[in-house]
């Protein structure tokens, strides 16, 4: 059951929060991609608000259901977004998870522009190495911070970092991609006019535990919650 996952999982990250010693909020973010409308439904009986989906054509779909779509809901894009999927991504989602390239950022800001609406946004970093994996690498942090400011964007707002780590049992190579976003987060605090820039990203079904020890304080859980994807 949908409704007592989440209960579960959110008693888990109580209880790592203990154990660490952490009181600041952590949000829960459901990774709904593959499940359908109902299961979305379903989670939000029990009370979630925040979801996530790495599609943008398949959110678009779902999150205009009519079995949600009128409902209360925060939507975060957390795959690759395609330039020409800018549109459907901007009219479903409040925050775009995975800014990788300067590009795709002008794209959002041209339409969110045109339909006068703001969205917030998290630059993906790849702090694995793994040559598959999206996100820019963390070396070229001060040169996309730069460009950043000086495309001046006005309906793109920069909250923070977001991260996938490595895909291995390896606790101490998970960890270190961990920290190693948390130290580029506290980096860019440092070089940014910011207030807003408070969102570190990171942490999934298999990792969480890790990720809050590491300093995350934004989790995207999805099989813990829904069940295993087919
Ligand atoms: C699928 C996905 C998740 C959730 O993964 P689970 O292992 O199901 O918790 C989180 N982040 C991203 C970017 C994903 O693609």
């Amino acid at each position: 059951m949908i409704k007592d996952n989440l209960l579960y999982v959110n008693e888990a990250i109580q209880n790592i929060k203990i154990k660490n010693h952490i009181e600041y909020p952590i949000s829960l973010l459901a990774v709904s991609k593959t499940y359908p409308a109902t299961s979305v439904s379903e989670a939000m009986d029990a009370g979630q608000v925040l979801f996530g989906e790495n599609r943008v054509l398949e959110a678009y779909s779902k999150f205009n259901d009519g079995l949600i779509k009128d409902r209360k809901f925060d939507l975060h894009i957390i795959g690759h977004l395609q330039r020409n999927k800018v549109k459907e991504a901007i009219a479903i989602a409040n925050m775009i998870q995975s800014i990788d390239k300067i590009e795709t950022l002008i794209e959002v800001e041209k339409y969110c522009q045109k339909i006068n609406k703001h969205i917030d946004f998290l630059i993906e970093v790849n702090t694995s190495g793994e040559s598959q994996k999206a996100g820019i690498n963390p070396e070229s942090i001060n040169s996309f911070l730069e460009t950043i400011q000086n495309q001046s964007f006005t309906f793109c707002k920069l909250k923070g970092l977001m991260t996938v780590g490595p895909l291995t049992d390896n606790k101490n190579e998970i960890r270190k991609s961990f920290r190693s976003l948390k130290e580029l987060f506290d980096y860019c605090k440092t070089q940014l006019d910011n207030p807003d820039f408070d969102i570190v990203s990171m942490g999934m079904s298999n990792d969480f535990e890790l990720a809050i020890a590491e300093g995350s304080n934004l989790l995207r859980i999805g099989s813990a919650i829904f069940g295993r994807r087919e």
